[in-house]
């Protein structure tokens, strides 16, 4: 798949543009590529849907939040626009409140919102009755360090496009055989040209190629046969989830078209920063103060860990840097059924401010016979270089 382009640049409009000039950016890109206006450009309705899926995103404050943020990734794969938690999703392409009349209804037919309408451009009206299953849909949820570390259960809303209750999913009551096409779903026109007349097919505009058409359109779809419904969805969120990991929750991604199922959802993990606890893969590691009394002379101390508090011995003459590990204290991830360990980073603390008396015993520490090694080989470096 090629690269998509970035969307201010498929409107031409500036990355600090107001929602008014995104507006009638996407107005004059709509114009200049519309299908019906465009029958012998081949690349215009490629065109078309491209400006077309930037606007859905940059009309949108939150999408195009997003997008800012994490760019194509940020409002999901393909064109369906993905948000942040608790935000839902929307179909592949939203109208928000552009106003487009019936425009749509007549390019668009059958298709529910966008989704269905675009893909029908890429593989000809002819198989507009095809079942499509739907495209999948990134969602991005945020968890606490400890509920990615412990695991969690999350509720969320979501809006799912499913079928109607009213119609069945059917569009419509009393179905009959569409009078303009008799049920074959194509229609003949004879088009004059000066090399004489030919006779050209196309999908009937009444069915949109169903060859059926209703008595009574179902009031509560307009004849779609499918409806946004708030979903309430709860999920078990292993222990162990990183940032990045995703879980896939079936069925609940874009609606298909024509009897195709829905593509899935994905929930992609954002981890918040614990204040203390780095984690790297499964590991954790910890930056444990010492003062320069536990660092020469050795101390045993209490350490936080991700299961409680654990005693630890800390070796005499601990310096600034060293480490020490614990077995089996890092994360328990539950998804690749590996445990990590801790490690314990030390640091240590030379004293900012000294009271007399403290300045004395160090003065008298300073007078004894400090194992001073490593300084007099610096001394001797500091002579040879004079
Ligand atoms: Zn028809
Ligand atoms: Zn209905």
């Amino acid at each position: 798949m090629a690269s998509k382009r970035d969307y201010y640049e498929v409107l031409g409009v500036s990355k600090n543009a107001t929602t008014q000039e995104i507006k009638s950016a996407f107005r004059k890109k709509a114009k200049e590529f519309h299908p019906d206006l465009n029958k012998d450009n081949p690349d215009a309705a490629e065109k078309f849907k491209e400006a077309q899926e930037a606007y859905s995103v940059l009309s949108d404050e939150s999408k195009r939040k997003m997008y800012d943020q994490y760019g194509h990734a940020g409002v999901g794969a393909g064109g369906a626009a993905g948000s942040g938690f608790g935000g839902g999703y929307s179909q592949g392409f939203d109208a928000g409140d552009f106003d487009f009349g019936d425009i749509f209804d007549s390019i668009f037919g059958n298709g529910f919102g966008g989704a269905s309408g675009f893909s029908n451009f890429g593989s000809g009206r002819s198989n507009v009755n095809a079942a499509r299953r739907g495209s999948d849909v990134l969602m991005r949820m945020d968890l606490t360090f400890d509920e990615s570390i412990n695991g969690c259960e999350k509720k969320f809303s979501i809006e799912v496009v499913e079928d109607c209750d009213e119609c069945d999913g059917k569009g419509g009551f009393d179905a009959k055989t569409c009078p303009t096409c008799h049920g074959t779903g194509t229609v003949t026109t004879q088009q004059q040209t000066i090399l004489g007349s030919f006779l050209s097919k196309s999908t009937c505009p009444t069915c949109g190629g169903k060859g059926k058409t209703f008595k009574t359109v179902c009031h509560e779809c307009n004849g779609k046969g499918k409806v946004k419904k708030n979903k309430r969805l709860t999920i078990n969120i292993p222990a162990g989830i990183n940032t990045g990991d995703r879980q896939r929750v079936s069925g609940k991604g874009s609606p298909g078209t024509n009897g195709g199922e829905n593509g899935d959802l994905y929930i992609e993990f954002v981890v918040q920063q614990h204040k203390y606890f780095v984690r790297e893969n499964d590991d954790i590691y910890l930056e444990v103060p010492l003062n320069i009394y536990e660092a020469a002379v050795g101390c045993k101390k209490k350490i936080p860990t991700l299961y409680g508090n654990v005693n630890v011995n800390i070796p005499a003459g601990t310096d600034s840097g060293d480490r020490q590990r614990i077995r089996g204290r890092g994360v328990d991830n539950k998804a690749n059924r590996h445990k990590g360990d801790m490690y314990l980073v030390f640091k240590v603390y030379v004293p900012k401010r000294l009271s007399r008396d403290q300045k004395k015993i160090l003065e008298k520490l300073g007078e004894t016979d400090l194992d001073t090694s490593e300084i007099d080989s610096f001394n001797k470096f500091v002579r040879s270089n004079d």
